[in-house]
C-alpha cells in the first residue's frame, strides 16, 4: 500500500479516524471543504475506481453505507451531503488508494462549475 492512506492504515502515519471495521476505515480529510469531510476507504488496497473487480461489490457497498452512518453521526443527514469519488487525473484524483468523500455542513452548491 504505497499512500499515504495505506501508512494511516498500518498506523504508520497520524489520522482523526471517526470508523473502523474489518472492511473500511474513515478519518478526517486534512484540508477540509466543510465543517463535515470525511475520507471512507477500503482495508485493502485498490488504486482507483478503475481497479475495481465484481468481488468488490460488498465492499463498495459497505464504503455507502458507512457513509450513510457517519452522516447521521455527524448531524448532516436531514439537510444534506455529497459524497464524491475522484477517478484519475481528469477526475482530479490526488492519492491513489480508493476512497469516498463525505462532505457536508453547508450548502455545497452546484456538483461541477460548468464552462
Ligand atoms: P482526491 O483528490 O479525491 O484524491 O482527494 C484526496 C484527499 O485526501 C484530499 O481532500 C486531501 O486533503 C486528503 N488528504 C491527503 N493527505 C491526507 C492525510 N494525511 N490525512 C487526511 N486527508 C488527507
Amino acid at each position: 500500500m504505497p499512500t499515504i492512506f495505506g501508512k494511516i492504515l498500518r498506523g504508520e502515519a497520524p489520522a482523526d479516524i471517526v470508523y473502523k471495521d474489518d472492511w473500511v476505515t474513515a478519518f478526517r480529510d486534512i484540508h477540509p471543504a466543510a465543517s463535515t469531510h470525511i475520507l471512507i476507504i477500503p482495508n485493502k488496497y485498490i488504486p482507483t475506481m478503475n481497479d475495481v473487480e465484481e468481488d468488490d461489490a460488498l465492499l463498495l457497498g459497505r464504503m455507502m453505507l458507512t457513509a450513510k452512518k457517519l452522516a447521521a453521526q455527524e448531524g448532516i443527514a436531514e439537510d444534506g451531503y455529497r459524497l464524491i469519488i475522484n477517478c484519475n487525473r481528469h477526475g482530479g484524483q490526488e492519492v491513489y488508494h480508493l476512497h469516498l468523500h463525505l462532505i457536508g455542513g453547508r450548502p455545497l452548491g452546484p456538483m461541477i462549475l460548468r464552462r
